[in-house]
């Protein structure tokens, strides 16, 4: 069956649905304070949390509450992520809402600091949860944590960020302490490079695929709009070097703010240079622009590239 959309004899329509029925997984945020940001350790870690979790107390959520949302979802959910304020673990009734999410059929699973975790706490995720995660924190009680779960037998997952910030301490520290917990990987070696890739779109004044304030950039539109034939051709190929240079003024655009590198890609339509050079000339931005950001982490050499690189249309 394809669609899940059936006819009264219930055979598939082949419609396809706009949405489904029901949330296939739900993030229920039992969760109300949080005991790892309390202590200011995670603070410390530099995370930044939007739960306010160091400052805020609220009480968790009730197992009343917990097992009303759990009921309209059995049968029609398959999944929870717990989560909230705080370790989903470190709940009063932790073991009680394991077992309610199994008495409804929903697999629970988990993303944790790992500061509470002991021995009977894994032991009741190897029960009852599908997996848990464990956010690294470059500290004892996470690696205490990840032991005791994987030791209990727990699908366990780490949560590593990894940025420019953190490549010199993956590649000096981290890389042999993460090695203790997968097989897989034994030394920086064993992983040469990770590269990120994130589709873009903006609208409006964000969108624009190049900056409509360079005045050089400008001028060289204003050619393209003023000329035809192969004067045309030549105004547009100009232009068309230009903002492929790297000291072009791309920079001015928002997107790919952060980036070492732009760069343009063209599918070789002259139509779209010629839009493009209308655009820029009357001050006009395209309503809604794409492209994409890469970033590479490259684990041998210790570096992170990135680049921007925009659609010219
Ligand atoms: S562990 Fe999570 S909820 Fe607690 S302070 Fe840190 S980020 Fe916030």
């Amino acid at each position: 069956m394809r669609t899940g959309i059936l006819d009264r004899n219930g055979k598939d329509t082949g419609v396809d649905p706009f949405m489904a029925s029901y949330p296939h997984l739900i993030d229920v945020g039992i969760m109300g304070h949080c005991v790892h940001g309390k202590t200011g350790l995670c603070a410390k870690a530099g995370i930044g949390c939007y739960q306010s979790g160091m400052l805020v107390e609220q009480p968790d959520m009730t197992v009343e509450d917990f097992r009303w949302i759990t009921g309209q979802s059995s049968g029609r959910c398959n999944q929870f992520a717990l989560g909230g304020r705080g370790d989903p673990d470190q709940h009063e009734n932790f073991e009680e809402i394991l077992m309610i999410c199994r008495e409804y059929n929903i697999v629970p699973n988990f993303t944790t600091s790992g500061y509470g975790m002991t021995s009977r706490i894994a032991d009741l995720c190897k029960k009852y949860c599908g997996a848990v995660a464990v956010s690294w924190y470059r500290n004892e009680y996470t690696q205490k944590a990840i032991r005791l779960l994987l030791d209990a037998g727990v699908k366990t997952n780490i949560h590593y960020v990894l940025g420019k910030n953190s490549i010199d301490i993956l590649v000096l520290e981290d890389v042999s302490k993460l090695a203790q917990f997968s097989k897989n990987i034994a030394s920086i070696n064993d992983i040469s490079k990770i590269t990120m890739d994130r589709n873009h779109s903006a609208w409006g004044e964000f969108s624009e695929e190049v900056a409509d304030n360079d005045p050089e950039l400008c001028e060289l539109a204003q050619k393209v709009n003023n000329s035809s034939g192969d004067e045309q051709e030549t105004a547009l190929a100009e232009m068309l070097a230009y903002i492929r240079k790297p000291s072009s003024m791309s920079g001015f655009s928002r997107f790919g703010e952060d980036h070492d590198d732009f760069r343009y890609k063209w599918n070789g339509d002259w139509n779209d240079l010629l839009a493009l050079a209308k655009r820029l000339w009357s001050g006009y931005g395209a309503d809604e622009e794409g492209g994409r950001e890469h970033d590479e982490i490259d684990f041998t050499r210790g570096i992170v590239e990135s680049y921007a690189e925009y659609d010219l249309k």
